[in-house]
């Protein structure tokens, strides 16, 4: 877009081409050749617009992202009310993102714009995906009265609960809401996370915090949106996922993947990360910024993991990190201890159309006492090899990977029983849970099967008080220190549970 700008009570005034007063004769420029920019003094009186300060509080959006016209944008810029900011910064010769964060020049593009007629308008590829940020777009942040929402409306309306241990971490997050830095929980999988999170947002949202708990994956937030709605139904909530509808929200509680969260910025007095170790919050260090972006200055950001990432496990056991540790599973069973089982050189016996033995009798073995199993394997070339002689044999096994279209169908078979042998890849590591189920991997040494996947996918097993016992076989063509860390990790984590 090109913008003119003029002085108006000393302050320099941005205002889009197409409102040019026709007594102003500067020259249009592309937003991003603006010298200076202020913002008009915000005042108290000034008329606002309460659907666009809802959708707009704590964000840092496109124009095209609002569903308003330029006039009704721009007149609460002129009241101050919102502030256009670059959308791509330079220095230097080098730019950044200020929507992600990006500064890799191999990650910027040019193109010939027709809104700035410019031959060369920079964007970020980065985030394409979410709207094209160029030097011609604002962005546009509210800066006017603060949303305000019905505090005598929030209770926690949950009856269940909480083991011993879930108690002292609730408590432990209750007495830290209101203050900022960080919180680690390290709970094993099958700790009962969620529940240990009410007390501490009950205590956030009374106190009229906005509060932000952030998934690396949809179907976390999928999972989440309706027993928060449950246990909280006096507040606004919103759940914002790539494809979801509720773009622009205004609501006191965010469920959201951390993706969405470049659409926000100072926003959250609270931010609870849930799997802070799972891919890709842990691969891609953006949405890392994503999330101090989206926080306020002050806030409080809660990390949720089974099983946190060397670094921050380095920091929590130095003392750098504060953390709670449930070591407990909610039913109050240890852990299951996997059992590691050589199984040869299973790449040749599969080259030669053969699986190893014990894991032909492992499988035999599941259907004959009709226990459900989940086999884990290394790579999507190596499931569809084990899937084809698996089924060969025994019926009512199924393979599902990433980019399977029946995925979520073939998931809800295998909860309902319909599936007995469920081989997969990693993708299923992590939230899956059936009641009653045993574990097995296979190849476990292959590089893939790092100490935090083989702890997750050992979660898997034992998850119901009905069946806490489940096993965990690691079939092997020689022992890995992942593998020998894993088992190290769970017996650990029964020990400090007292078992
Ligand atoms: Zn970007
Ligand atoms: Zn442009």
């Amino acid at each position: 877009m090109r913008f003119v700008s003029f002085f108006v009570d000393g302050k320099s005034l941005a205002v889009p081409e197409v409102l040019k007063p026709p007594d102003v004769s500067a020259v249009p420029v592309s937003f991003h050749k603006l010298q200076v920019l202020d913002t008009p003094d915000f005042s108290e009186v000034s008329p606002f617009s309460a659907e666009l300060q809802a959708s707009l509080s704590g964000k840092l959006l496109l124009f095209e992202e609002l569903p308003y016209s330029i006039d009704v944008i721009h007149e609460h810029y002129l009241n101050g009310c919102l502030a256009y900011e670059k959308g791509i910064e330079e220095a230097g010769g080098s730019f950044v993102c200020k929507r992600c964060g990006n500064d890799k020049p191999r990650l910027f593009s040019s193109f010939s714009c027709f809104r700035c007629k410019e031959k060369e308008c920079v964007y970020c590829r980065k985030c394409l995906v979410m709207g094209r940020v160029s030097q011609c777009t604002p962005l546009v942040r509210w800066c006017g009265a603060e949303l305000e929402w019905k505090l005598d409306e929030v209770a926690l309306t949950w009856t269940g609960e909480l083991s011993a241990a879930q108690r002292k971490a609730s408590d432990g997050l209750v007495s830290r809401v209101g203050g900022k830095g960080e919180l680690l929980i390290w709970a094993v999988c099958g700790a009962g996370k969620t529940e240990v999170l009410f007390y501490g947002l009950e205590r956030a949202l009374k106190t009229g915090q906005r509060v932000c708990l952030a998934t690396p994956r949809t179907d976390v937030v999928l999972e989440l949106l309706p027993r928060l709605r449950k246990v909280f139904p006096g507040i606004t909530l919103a759940g914002l996922y790539g494809g979801s509808e509720e773009k622009l929200d205004g609501a006191q509680l965010v469920v959201s993947t951390t993706h969405q969260l470049f659409r926000y910025r100072d926003a959250f007095d609270l931010v609870v990360v849930d799997e802070v170790d799972a891919f890709p919050y842990s691969y891609d260090s953006s949405l890392e910024h994503a999330v101090h972006q989206a926080k306020k200055k002050d806030a409080l950001i809660v990390y949720l993991s089974a099983t946190p990432g060397r670094k921050m496990k380095k920091r929590a056991v130095a003392g750098g990190l504060p953390h709670v540790k449930i070591p407990l599973r909610f039913h109050g069973f240890p852990l299951p201890v996997p059992r590691f089982v050589w199984c040869g050189n299973w790449k040749k016996r599969l080259k030669k159309g053969r699986l190893p033995g014990n894991v032909m009798n492992w499988v035999e073995h599941q259907l004959e006492v009709k226990r459900q199993g989940f086999l884990f394997v290394p790579s999507v070339v190596a499931l569809h090899q084990i899937v084809a002689l698996l089924q060969a044999v025994f019926p009512g096994i199924e393979g599902v990977h990433a980019e399977d279209p029946e995925r979520k169908e073939k998931v809800m078979k295998f909860r309902k029983g319909e599936i007995s042998i469920l081989v997969t890849t990693t993708i299923l590591e992590r939230g899956v849970t059936v009641p009653f189920t045993d574990v097995a991997v296979f190849g476990a040494e292959e590089d893939i099967f790092t100490e935090s996947a083989l702890v997750q996918i050992a979660g898997r097993a034992g998850r119901s008080k009905d069946d806490p016992a489940g096993e965990v076989v690691f079939f092997h063509y020689g022992k890995t220190s992942a593998m020998v860390d894993a088992k190290r990790h769970i017996e650990g984590m029964n020990r400090e549970a007292g078992l």
